[in-house]
């Protein structure tokens, strides 16, 4: 899929919005992911040099596999506490939403930003993206992840003589997670001409490999033996699906992050083209999608569990109990054999 190129329009109206902005906020999705974290950091070392003054704030804590990165200490939760996050929101004259295509994406904090009068600038690849929430949009959804959005956006701005290690590493690490590794969503050569030249700044891609996913706790590695011996294989929908409850999860000493890719795993089976992993917490079930061919991880959690994203990579939530989930889960996959079986 080609990636559309910003609009000359876009680009005009955004620099008009950097050239007067001096307190920027950049927010990511719930539950943030190496792509939000690694598109943020970058974006947040850019603008610095720009000298607007950038903050980041994330709706819920992100993953301790991405600790190492620079910048992290500084991350605001809103989970954790709103009064400093909600000061710095209101008083920030540019909010940028980043690895996110629509407000509800963030809960709470999503509805606080709905209320506030600054202009919003999304940076962004997923599906079917709410451009009536923005001010600015720039969105393609054919990227492979945000972080290279944000590089063409940094190229078009002639942005690149600002590029550094740390920028590049976090552009990087967000190519790479969104990839799973250079696995899925990255057949276009694009995607490692910029790879080409992010190792042109003197990143460490096998540091950064390393950090990412050779660093399981002992009791994340075992939630993941535990979850795969729970899976259930369904041969006649080409399917597989894991559903965990609050109570299993916390009997491994959960951190955040830590059923992170869990998903991926039935994929490795033969034959298999339709992965799903649910995870129960306090308020809700998360659900991941991830899905082989034509078969769209992103219809399915659109038009049953309320989410969406991409063609094979997709989130969704449900709040009924884990029981009620998985019924309307296999009632729903019903009407997607024929589909499934033509993968
Ligand atoms: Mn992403």
């Amino acid at each position: 899929m080609p990636v559309p190129y910003f609009t000359p329009e876009n680009i005009a109206k955004f620099r008009t919005l950097l050239q007067t902005a001096k307190h920027a906020v950049v927010v990511t999705h719930h539950n943030p992911d190496g792509d939000a974290i690694g598109t943020s950091l970058a974006l947040t070392q850019v603008l610095k040099m720009l000298g607007i003054n950038t903050t980041i704030i994330v709706p819920n804590p992100f993953p301790e596999f991405l600790h190492w990165m620079d910048g992290v200490q500084d991350i605001l939760i809103y989970k954790h506490g709103h009064s400093r996050s909600k000061q710095l929101m209101s008083g920030a004259d540019l909010l940028f939403c980043v690895d996110l295509n629509a407000l509800s994406r963030m809960d709470a904090l999503g509805k606080f930003i709905e209320t506030l009068p600054v202009p919003r600038v999304m940076i962004d690849h997923h599906l079917q993206p709410e451009m009536k929430d923005f001010a600015v949009a720039f969105s393609e959804p054919g990227a492979c992840s945000s972080a290279e959005t944000l590089y063409h956006l940094i190229k078009d701005l002639d942005l690149l003589p600002k590029l550094n290690t740390l920028i590049a590493e976090a552009i990087y690490t967000g190519i790479m997670t969104d990839t799973n590794g250079f696995r899925h969503n990255c057949s276009r050569p694009e995607v490692f001409y910029t790879v080409a030249e992010l190792l042109q700044y003197g990143i460490d891609k096998d540091k950064i490999y390393n950090a990412v996913y050779n660093s399981y706790s002992y009791n994340r590695m075992r939630l993941l033996g535990y979850a795969l011996e729970k899976m259930i294989v369904l041969p006649e929908y080409r399917t597989a699906y894991i559903a965990l409850t609050k109570e299993e999860i916390a009997s491994y000493h959960f951190k955040p992050g830590d059923t992170e890719g869990f998903v991926n795993y039935p994929l490795h089976i033969k034959g298999i083209v339709f992965s799903v992993f649910m995870s129960e917490n306090q308020e809700n079930i998360r659900i991941s999608f991830r899905s082989r061919g034509k078969f769209s991880a992103n219809e399915f959690a659109r038009q049953h569990f309320d989410g969406g994203g991409h063609l094979n990579a997709a989130g969704g939530i449900s709040h009924l109990t884990v029981e009620e989930t998985i019924a309307k889960f296999l009632q729903s996959l019903q009407e997607y054999k024929d589909e499934l079986a033509a993968v």
